[in-house]
Order: structure tokens, then C-alpha cells, then sequence
């Protein structure tokens, strides 16, 4: 079953209270309720406590809130997004979560756990020596398995209705990588019967999401106020452009998103490809070398002909030829990601991009430098990608950054006992976790090491 569900009352739950999702999730299911079909709304929540603050806002504003919009050009616009309906209070067990999450009404869960969020490393293995990844074997509900486990013993005990399970996070085939990821966390707790409840009730469609959505700041709110008039505690904002990019496979029934522009597809492979590697890989690039200038913002730093150069050799001589033959324009591609991070209206920061770097470079940058190797091309261009993250992670270590580095896998002693070791880079070049098989591969050593030099 995947067309639109004829019923007045059906949820969306979302797992991830970050900015994101209300400027993109949010804003597509908004445009359908907008357009009078209120079929379909989103009850939000989120698995850590970090966002008790802005649900209570929320909370306080019966879910809704505005969402600015920028175009390149300099053009806002404010829109009130009403398509969060039901704002889940934080409580240890979740307890609130798991109860909307099992209840029939409930027919997509979606969730934006950030890439760090999934434990997973090249090989699609989960992280079994991660501290919350333990607790959630033993019962937790730290991270996303252990939360969605139990909502779906719940659910499978309560009503046994089926239900898709959407990843909205930036991450190469994030359906498949998410499901595979949840069957092992089972299979170490020997969940077998829940285990083939979950095989044949639920789907785990993948998604390409896009829209450049900054953490908002302070002047964010006074814009608003002033356009709008509302004194708004709640607000986000994100580029103009947008794109949602879904294989069409939902269980339980989905909204009639192709109304409001998303793509229905059988695939979403060549996209999440292009996006992951032109628009991911290059604005985490942009990010660490603007930082190492002194730089604060992505504009600025895409606006500094050294790293546009950077970014723009990184794609064009490495990453098209890996992708070509696709069904989407690649250069062009290229050129528009490159004036939507020139976007100087945006101000979003190298902070916020340069984060993660841990899951970032063998999920969007390893595969380019195989299959350069494979192809029989030095990848000169992109090895400087993680040339400049090794150069930004030893100004981590030696406390010199000029802001507090997030990454939801970092292992912080071990990379302090990296940059203390005799040979830091040798260290990082073979570091499997980062770069698969190439990490036994003396001639990417010696790239790396060159590359490192140069930055
Ligand atoms: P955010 O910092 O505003 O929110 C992050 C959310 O994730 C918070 O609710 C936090 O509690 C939660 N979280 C963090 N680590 C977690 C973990 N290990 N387990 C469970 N929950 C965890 O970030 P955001 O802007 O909303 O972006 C979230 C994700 O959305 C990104 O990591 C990316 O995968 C995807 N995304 C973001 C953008 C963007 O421009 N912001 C664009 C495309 C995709």
C-alpha cells in the first residue's frame, strides 16, 4: 500500500526536534494542510534531553511557529507552519514518545538523529563499543534503536498495525543503512520474534533530503517579530531552495507529498549520490578550511577564491567522473550547490557544518577515493578533504579552535593519543574506521601525507 490514506487522522511522528525538520518536513506536510487536505499531521519529539527548551516553546505555541526563507538574491519570506499538532514532552523513558509512536493512528515515524546518530561504520556494522549503544542493548532508550525498538514491541503488542520508518538524516541508501543497523541492535538482544514482526510490518523507504537550514540565531527572532508581528520563540530558518527526493515504499499509507512537489521514485540512488558527494562532502571541506582561516561563515568561506578552488576541483576532476553517467545535470548541479553556499544571507556557520567529521569522511568522502583508485586516477583533489580535517582536528587537540567541536562519535582520547603519538599521520591514514581498505594502502598514506603538507 503506498498511495495517499483515506482517513481524517493520521500522524506523522517525528524523532528529532532539530531545526531541520521544521523547515523541511514540516514545511512540505504545512503545504499540503495549507492546500486544505488535513489528512495528515506531525506529532514531534525528540530522544535527548537537549531539546526540552524549544518543545516547551513550542509547546506553548500549540506547535506552530515561523519559518523564514532566504534566496540568494536577498528575498524573505515568512510562512507560520502549522503541521505539528501534537508537541511530545521530554521524560526519561520516553515514555510519551513510545505511546504515540505504537498508537494505530500513528503511520510514518520519521526521525533526524544526525549522522553520528547511527553508530554504524563502512561495513554497515553497528558500534557495539559506543557507551549509549550498550545502555540501549540492555533495555535504554539513549539512541535511535533501543527508542524504536521498544516503540515497536509496543506497538506490535498493543495493535500489531504496520508502520513506516522514515531516516530524514544525511546518510548514503539511510533507509537500508538505518534497517540493518536496528536488526543487528535485535539481533544482539535475541529479539526473534520482534524481529520477524518488524521484517513484514514496517518499510524503511530512502530518502534524499535538502535545504540548507542553519541553527537559527537571535536576529532570526527579531525579523520575524518585525514582519510578522508575532513574537515567536520558536523560529527557523533555511534557504529557499528544497528538495525531498523518497522511494516510494510506504506501508501504512503516506501524505499526498507528490502535491506539494516532493519526488515519488523507485530509486533514490543517483540523487543521494550527487547530494551526499557534491553538496555534503564539499560544505564539510568549506567548513573545516574556513575555520583554519579564522573564518565564521560558509559564504565567506565559499566566497575565498582558495577554497572555492578546492571545492570546485574536489567535484569536478574526482567526483563527476565517479558519478557520470546520471540521470541529473552534475556539473550544473555543482554550480548551483556552490551559489547556494554563497548565500550570504544565510550565515550559516563553519560550526555547524564542520561538525561530525568522524561519520562525514567514510560516509561522503572514502567511496570517492576508491573508486578513483579503481579507475586508476590519484585522487589529488579529494584527498585534500581529509588533509584539512586532520589539520582542524589537531587544532582540536591542541585546544586551539575557535569553537566547541560537536561529533557524535568522537572518540576523544583516542585522537588526543593520535596527535601524541610519534606518527599522527600514519595514524590517521590507517585508521579503517575512516577509510575502509585504503587504510592498508601505502600509496594513499603518501597522498594523505602530501596532501597534509600542503594545506
Ligand atoms: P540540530 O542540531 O538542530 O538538531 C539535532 C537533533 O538531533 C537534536 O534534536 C538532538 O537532540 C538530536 N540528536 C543528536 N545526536 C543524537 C543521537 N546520537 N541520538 C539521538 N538524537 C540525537 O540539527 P538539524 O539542523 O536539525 O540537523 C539534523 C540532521 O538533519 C543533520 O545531522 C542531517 O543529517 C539532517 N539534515 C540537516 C540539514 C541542515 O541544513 N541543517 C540539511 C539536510 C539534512
Amino acid at each position: 500500500m503506498s498511495k495517499s490514506l483515506n482517513t481524517s487522522s493520521a500522524v506523522w511522528l517525528h524523532i528529532g526536534a532539530g531545526s531541520f525538520h521544521r523547515a523541511h518536513q514540516a514545511w512540505y506536510l504545512h503545504r499540503l494542510i495549507a492546500g486544505g487536505d488535513s489528512r495528515w499531521s506531525i506529532a514531534l519529539a525528540n530522544i535527548r534531553d537537549d531539546a526540552a527548551p524549544l518543545l516547551n516553546a513550542l509547546a506553548e505555541q500549540n506547535g506552530q511557529y515561523v519559518l523564514e526563507t532566504v534566496t540568494p538574491q536577498g528575498e524573505r519570506q515568512y510562512e507560520t507552519i502549522t503541521s505539528i499538532r501534537k508537541v511530545i514532552p521530554w521524560d526519561n523513558e520516553l515514555a510519551a514518545l513510545i505511546a504515540e509512536g505504537a498508537h494505530p493512528q500513528t503511520r510514518v515515524i520519521s526521525f533526524t538523529v544526525t549522522e553520528g546518530g547511527y553508530y554504524l561504520d563502512n561495513q554497515f556494522n553497528l558500534d557495539q563499543s559506543n557507551v549509549d549503544i550498550q545502555a540501549d542493548l540492555l533495555g535504554g532508550c539513549r539512541t535511535i534503536y533501543g527508542t524504536i525498538a521498544q516503540l515497536l514491541a509496543h506497538r506490535k503488542q498493543l495493535n500489531g498495525d504496520p508502520v513506516t520508518l522514515l531516516n530524514c538524516d544525511n546518510l548514503r541508501h539511510n533507509g537500508e543503512r538505518f534497517r540493518h543497523g536496528l536488526m543487528q541492535f535485535l539481533q544482539l538482544r535475541q529479539e526473534t520474534a520482534l524481529t520477524a514482526w518488524i521484517e513484514s510490518h514496517t518499510r524503511c523507504p530512502n530518502t534524499m533530503v535538502d535545504r540548507i537550514t542553519p541553527r537559527p540565531s537571535p536576529d532570526v527572532a527579531q525579523r520575524v517579530a518585525q514582519a510578522t508581528g508575532f513574537q515567536d520563540r520558536a523560529p527557523v530558518m533555511g534557504e529557499a531552495f528544497i528538495q525531498w527526493v523518497i522511494e516510494d515504499d510506504f506501508i501504512a499509507g503516506r501524505p499526498a507529498l507528490e502535491n506539494v512537489g516532493v519526488e515519488l521514485v523507485a530509486s533514490v540512488l543517483p540523487y543521494e549520490e550527487a547530494k551526499i558527494r557534491i553538496l555534503n562532502a564539499s560544505h564539510s571541506c568549506i567548513a573545516w578550511a574556513g575555520t583554519l582561516l579564522g573564518q565564521n561563515f560558509i559564504h565567506e568561506s565559499t566566497g575565498t577564491p582558495a577554497i572555492y578552488q578546492l571545492a570546485y576541483d574536489y567535484v569536478t576532476q574526482d567526483v563527476l567522473p565517479s558519478l557520470t553517467p546520471s540521470p541529473l545535470d552534475l556539473a550544473a548541479y555543482r554550480d548551483v550547490v556552490l551559489e547556494r553556499f554563497s548565500n550570504p544571507y544565510i550565515r550559516d556557520t563553519n560550526q555547524r557544518v564542520a561538525a561530525d567529521g568522524f561519520s562525514k569522511i567514510p560516509g561522503f568522502i572514502t567511496p570517492t577515493l576508491q573508486e578513483c583508485y579503481q579507475r586508476g586516477q590519484v585522487p589529488t583533489a579529494t584527498a585534500m578533504l581529509p588533509a584539512l580535517f586532520f589539520i582542524f582536528m589537531q587544532r582540536w587537540h591542541q585546544h586551539n579552535l575557535p569553537y566547541d567541536y560537536q561529533d557524535g562519535i568522537l572518540d576523544a582520547a583516542a585522537v588526543h593519543q593520535m596527535f601524541n603519538s610519534a606518527d599522527p599521520v600514519t595514524a590517521f591514514a590507517t585508521d579503517e574506521k575512516l577509510f575502509g581498505s585504503l587504510a592498508h594502502s601505502e600509496p594513499f598514506a603518501q597522498l594523505l601525507r602530501q596532501s597534509i603538507d600542503t594545506v
